[in-house]
């Protein structure tokens, strides 16, 4: 039996057919939905938030060798999936409380997807100077440092790489939350820096070498 799959935001369990080794397509023995949205394709902004997560997640997912008899065993892209079908519970749960909020259930997906794959952005202390940022009004992301810095020390650094001090110290908070909360208890935000989703996304796609354009769902979402 093969790991559970995502088609349009439903998870179902596919069973394959053996196929020849050099044949790339292959026979589904055996599918069962699993889960399945019903509440998000009546929501417009919920709709666009599913399709941008599932396009994120397909560019973080490697290739499955479906010929590998061992690939049942590969755990690596486990984590991904858990986030992925987090999300879209999250989602469903959002829509249906009519309470869908774009910009936080980004947030909340950008921050979880940051923990997984290893790159959340350091929130100890300061990245130069460890000074610590938790009592500190102005506090700084610094992209291509991966993590916050300390007013003291961004004097130097290239404007286009550092946030506004506000954004920049609500997005430490709110990742505060996002880091120590369980997906389905993290209920809505109240955002006063609307920009500081916007630097999130900066900081995830510049860790991943990803640019704007190759997520077509994004236009629609912020
Ligand atoms: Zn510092």
């Amino acid at each position: 039996m093969k790991p559970s799959t995502l088609e349009l935001g439903r998870m179902i369990r596919v069973e394959l057919g053996h196929s020849k080794k050099t044949n790339e397509l292959h026979r589904a023995k055996e599918w069962q939905i699993i889960w399945s949205h019903e509440q998000i394709r009546y929501d417009h902004k919920a709709f666009s938030l599913m399709c941008l997560f599932l396009e994120i997640s397909a560019a973080l997912s490697i290739e499955d060798d479906l010929h590998d008899e061992l690939s049942d065993e590969d755990v690596t892209m486990v984590g991904l999936f858990r986030v992925l079908s987090n999300a879209l519970v999250h989602l469903e749960s959002s829509a249906k409380a009519k309470s869908c909020d774009p910009g936080g259930e980004l947030l909340i997906f950008l921050g979880k997807m940051l923990i997984e794959q290893g790159v959340f952005p350091s929130r100890e202390g300061c990245s130069f100077c460890d000074a610590q940022l938790e009592k500190l009004s102005k506090v700084y992301l610094v992209t291509d440092h991966g993590g916050f810095a300390c007013h003291e020390c961004i004097g130097h650094l290239e404007a286009a790489l550092i946030s506004s001090s506000q954004e920049g110290r609500e997005l430490w908070e709110l990742l505060g939350v996002v880091a120590n909360q369980r997906y389905q208890e993290l209920s809505e935000f109240k955002m006063e820096h609307r920009g500081a989703v916007r630097l999130l996304l900066h900081y995830f796609l510049y860790q991943f070498h990803f640019q704007e354009h190759q997520f077509k769902s994004l236009k629609m979402v912020l």
